[in-house]
């Protein structure tokens, strides 16, 4: 998607060479025209694999994923980051560490939102290593539920995450493939 890499490249900064901030349109400040023109990239290619709902990430993921709900006209549904563990018989959940933050979520999913025969696309914002869409996999199948793709708005593909997916045969699309960030520069694939 050209118009967000171009976008990358004006107001993304380089943290340090795993690392890319992109607060000013996505992950703090939201351009939502952006946005809206990232869920019209998703359901264009996602609508084929028939959805019934689109599952995200907070928070990050929020702004795209009900971007891409909006315009298929699905429900979307937020899996919470807990700290805690939660002794409930109403909820799924499954452990992730977020690498960014050092720190392990508990990821959330009310029973009330999932069934069996649905079939879900998850969206987030970026891809690194996989761990918060590999939760976000555990959590639907382990309602019995599928998979039917995975929408990443930033793929850091010098990351294991695509590898780990595919290799376990989930359909990723990502909007943005990003091959480096050595040296503070933005380099594609
Ligand atoms: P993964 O679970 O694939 O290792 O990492 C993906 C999650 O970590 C995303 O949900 C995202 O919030 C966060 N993340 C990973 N890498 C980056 C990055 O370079 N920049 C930002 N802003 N978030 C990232």
């Amino acid at each position: 998607m050209d118009s967000l890499k171009r976008r990358i490249v004006k107001d993304g900064i380089v943290v340090d060479k795993n690392i890319l901030k992109v607060d000013s349109f996505l992950n703090h400040q939201v351009d939502l025209n952006l946005m809206y023109e990232i869920g019209t990239y998703f359901k264009n290619y996602f609508e084929e694999y028939k959805p019934t709902k689109i599952f995200t990430i907070e928070s990050s993921g929020i702004a795209p994923a009900s971007m891409t709900a909006l315009q298929m006209k699905l429900p979307m549904v937020i899996l919470k980051k807990k700290t805690s563990k939660i002794l409930n018989d109403n909820i799924y959940q499954t452990v992730i560490h977020s690498f960014t933050k050092s720190v392990d979520y508990n990821l959330t999913l009310s029973k009330k939102y999932i069934s069996t025969g649905d079939r879900i696309l998850i969206i987030d914002d970026f891809l690194a290593k996989g761990e918060a869409a590999s939760g976000a996999i555990r959590l639907v199948e382990s309602a019995g539920a599928k998979v039917s793709g995975i929408g990443i708005v930033i793929e850091k593909s010098f990351q294991p995450g695509r590898k780990l997916l595919e290799s376990k045969g989930y359909k990723i699309y990502s909007l943005a493939r990003i091959r480096s960030l050595e040296h503070g520069q933005i380099k594609f694939c």
